[in-house]
């Protein structure tokens, strides 16, 4: 059992320590989308309602601890957590009272004078080299800072880093409580229902895309073990065409994996649907020829960039019957407007579904859908890249959330 934060007793006055996902995209200082901090303030909201001095913290970007003091220097600059704490501020319309450091005197200075109701978010957690190891003094450090520890960073759900497991470890062995807020609540809700298949949710459809048969072998291996059909774009398609013999030109296609394909496509008995035709060009960029092939007959010198017409029909029939989808990967390179036809259409057979659970996970994919403007079309698009897949390979167990059991 998991607590909710709704189940967390007499929170007037407790500190409340909550791993949040503010790791936004940062230019220059400046944050691009801060979807993150806004899926976050839910969680946040509730707490301070109820009287609770919150102290948020999050990893923000990645430091290189292995590198030179100047290199270092750099990366913490760059991804110094202000900018956050000034949006945040902004969207709460509360003064947020921002501590620059990791631990130490000002930190413990900044949690003491906090007051009910108050917000306080501590800087960059990476900041520290012993985050990503889970470093046992980093933990206790930060878990001492706490009379609760609420997690509610799906993205970072799957890592078992100091702040998302180390902490909430130690806070349940002192017996204090340790629950989930809202943003994981909701993710573990609706992507379990795509681990653990209720019959009246079929057929359930998968819908795979993306970049390498290797990065998804054990997705794909989770997902033949529940779904009706898998179908298969975007550039591991080739993959599996290769496995079976057909002329895939200078797609791209990784070699080691042809026996995995293989023997994948023969052991689904049918339900692996691959392409039929694809829209091909000369070159990755600045092509000078682009043609749709007529089958999966790609000639000498020309790779796939995207799913083409009559692949684009027979997946959006396949979709068409679907009570529920998961999908994950893009079904071509749609970075470049040339190559979104497939990716588009997929989002388009999904909004004209009725009563379908769909379900997207993936970083790729879910920025795919936003640009698209088709975020509102899906049931739910996970927030969390890695962790939304992890999910599914890991049969709904992620580090940071096992930990939170009783
Ligand atoms: P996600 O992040 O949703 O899990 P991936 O990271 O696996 O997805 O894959 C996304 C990438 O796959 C995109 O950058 C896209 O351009 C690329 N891709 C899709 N189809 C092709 C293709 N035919 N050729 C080359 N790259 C492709
Ligand atoms: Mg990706």
């Amino acid at each position: 059992m998991i607590k909710t934060i709704e189940q967390l007793e007499n929170l007037n006055g407790k500190k409340v320590l909550v791993r949040v996902d503010f790791n936004v995209p940062l230019k220059n200082g400046e944050i691009r989308d801060d979807n993150r901090i806004v899926q976050a303030l839910p969680t946040i909201k509730y707490l301070l309602s109820h009287g609770a001095r919150v102290i948020l913290f999050s990893h923000l970007g990645k430091i290189k601890h292995k590198e030179t003091p100047d290199v270092i220097a750099e990366q913490m600059k760059k991804n110094n957590m202000a900018p956050v704490a000034k949006r945040l501020g902004e969207l709460l319309n509360l003064n947020v009272h921002f501590v620059d450091v990791t631990r130490g005197d000002k930190l413990i200075a900044g949690v003491n004078a906090l007051k009910d109701g108050e917000v306080l978010l501590m800087q960059n957690t990476r900041y520290e080299k012993g985050e990503e190891k889970n470093d046992t003094e980093l933990s206790s450090i930060w878990a001492s800072l706490a009379d609760i520890y609420v997690m509610d960073a799906f993205g970072s759900a799957h890592r078992a880093h100091a702040s998302t497991y180390g902490v909430p470890e130690i806070l349940k062995k002192e017996g204090k409580p340790v629950a989930m807020g809202y943003l994981v609540e909701k993710e573990v809700k609706n992507l379990n229902r795509c681990v653990f298949v209720d019959e009246k949710d079929r057929p359930y459809v998968a819908i795979l895309g993306g970049l390498k048969v290797s990065d998804k072998i054990k997705v794909i291996d989770s997902l033949l073990k529940k779904c009706d059909k898998i179908l298969i774009g975007g550039a591991m398609a080739y993959t599996f065409l290769k496995a079976l013999e057909k002329n895939i030109g200078t797609s791209p296609c990784e070699l080691d994996q042809l026996d995995y394909a293989r023997r994948c496509y023969e052991g689904s008995r049918g339900r692996i649907v691959l392409p039929c035709d694809s829209v091909v060009t000369d070159k990755f960029e600045g092509w000078t020829e682009k043609l749709v092939t007529d089958g999966n007959n790609i000639p000498d010198g020309f790779e796939g960039m995207d799913i083409g017409p009559k692949t684009i029909d027979h997946f959006t029939k396949e979709l068409s019957n679907a009570k529920m989808i998961f999908w994950n990967g893009p079904m071509g390179v749609f970075e470049q407007t040339d190559f979104q036809a497939g990716t588009r259409a997929i989002c388009e057979a999904i909004a004209k579904l009725n009563n379908c659970f769909s379900v997207c996970g993936g970083g790729d994919s879910a920025a795919a859908i936003k640009e698209f403007g088709y975020t509102d079309k899906f049931s739910h698009v996970s927030t969390g890249g890695g962790a939304s897949l992890e999910m599914i390979e890991n049969d709904g167990k992620l580090p940071g959330i096992v930990i939170l059991e009783e």
